[in-house]
């Protein structure tokens, strides 16, 4: 049996789950790293472990994992691990698939950060601090942006001049590779085909949609960045950039401000006053005319990237998947609605039972299978990991 564990580390926070062989047997988060006082927590079965101390950085962090993880009785230390998989945020154009770090490439991976400077150097502490930790254990760095690698160079390039793709990276790249990727394998499953020809929505607070053709990612909606695209939570996605010179020159607005406003504060918090769907519905049925604009805009985004992927993709199947694609069945009917003209049929019924299963919401007519697939980034990672074990 594998012994494997799955890393997400944030600036200030790291949520972990220890998987063996699939089976995903605990799962915790430590919060608030750096400040005075970390929460960390474990969650196994139907108990909890819960401590409260001081963490300064990620190697306090982890080694409170470690022993929460040895309390529990799953481990006594890191080296009984097989391997850990870490959720890395960004690969660049190196880093096209999971790949084994180590300190032949570590470097490697930090000469990309300046591509996320606010996620990967957390994901490269926790590699490190594990390297150092248990350097008997192999560690596997899954990319959020490996699976758009095979999107071709007319979809992935920005019309600016070469040298800003050539000497400083600047293209699209995608994200949520590694939930896009396993939903789309869900669903060949699901539906018996060998090469997956669909579109994949992955809707949460973050949000995203890929065109996958012959099971291979041709164009995913965020860019360089996770800004690009889809309206967000708190993030306004596809703008025009003269938009942006014209805020910043009319109320004299740093980068970083723009940045914020741009990353943090906008989108359907922006547009409603709140970021979850469930509290901008229940606002929706009391009557708030900006609620039910802020969703027909968030419906429209989706509709219209999907209408343009029909058109790069022969894609016979629309997946919904992540918070709101999994459980919202009003942005479903209504992103569906919108399409019927294409041969979009969803069935109500169906539409509106509640599951944790895959399914398929379309009708017996429509000429769209629409399918609801959970996803699971860590069980992914875990899978990708054990690969090299
Ligand atoms: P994620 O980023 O995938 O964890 O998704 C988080 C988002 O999913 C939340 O901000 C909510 O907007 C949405 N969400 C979660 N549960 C529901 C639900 N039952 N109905 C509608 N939206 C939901």
């Amino acid at each position: 049996m594998k012994k494997i564990l799955v890393l997400n580390s944030g600036s200030s926070s790291l949520k972990f789950q220890l998987f063996l062989d699939e089976e995903s047997v605990a799962s915790g988060l430590v919060e608030q790293i750096g400040e005075k006082i970390s929460n960390a927590q474990l969650k196994f079965a139907d108990k909890k472990i819960e401590k409260k101390e001081e963490l300064k950085n990620h190697e306090e962090a982890l080694k409170i994992v470690s022993l929460m993880l040895k309390e529990a009785g799953f481990l006594n230390e890191f080296s009984e691990l097989n391997a850990v998989g870490h959720r890395v945020v960004h690969g660049g154009e190196d880093f096209i698939k999971a790949t084994k770090i180590d300190n032949s490439n570590i470097e490697k991976l930090e000469s990309i950060s300046s591509l996320a400077p606010l996620h990967n150097p957390a994901n490269i502490a926790g590699i490190k601090t594990i390297l150092n930790l248990a350097p008997n254990v192999i560690n596997v760095a899954v990319f959020d942006t490996a699976f758009h690698q095979t999107m071709p160079e007319y979809a992935y390039r920005y019309a600016i001049a070469d040298e800003f793709y050539t000497k400083d990276s600047i293209r699209r790249y995608g994200f949520h590779g590694t939930s896009h990727e396993y939903v789309s394998q869900k669903a060949a499953e699901f539906l018996g085909v060998k090469q997956l020809n669909a579109i994949s929505a992955h809707l949460g607070n973050g949000a995203s949609i890929s065109a996958i053709k012959d099971g291979k990612c041709v164009d995913t909606s965020m860019g360089l960045t996770p800004l690009e695209g889809l309206i967000m939570g708190t993030r306004c996605g596809d703008i025009d950039g003269g938009a942006l010179f014209f805020m910043a020159r009319k109320h004299n607005l740093s980068i970083d401000e723009l940045d914020k406003i741009c990353n943090k504060k906008s989108g359907m918090l922006a547009l409603c006053g709140a970021n979850d769907m469930r509290d901008i519905e229940d606002n929706m049925q009391k009557g708030d005319e900006k609620s039910k604009l802020a969703f027909e805009m968030f419906c429209y985004r989706i509709t219209k990237y999907i209408g343009s992927y029909l058109a790069v993709t022969p894609a016979s199947a629309l997946i919904f998947t992540a918070g709101i694609g999994e459980n919202d069945n009003l942005v479903r009917e209504k992103v569906c609605e919108n399409l019927s003209h294409l041969g979009f049929e969803i069935d109500k019924e169906k539409n509106n039972i509640r599951s944790k299963e895959i399914r398929n919401i379309a009708t017996s007519n429509s000429k769209y299978a629409i399918l609801v697939i959970p996803t699971n980034e860590e069980l992914s990672i875990a899978k990708q990991t054990m690969a090299f074990c």
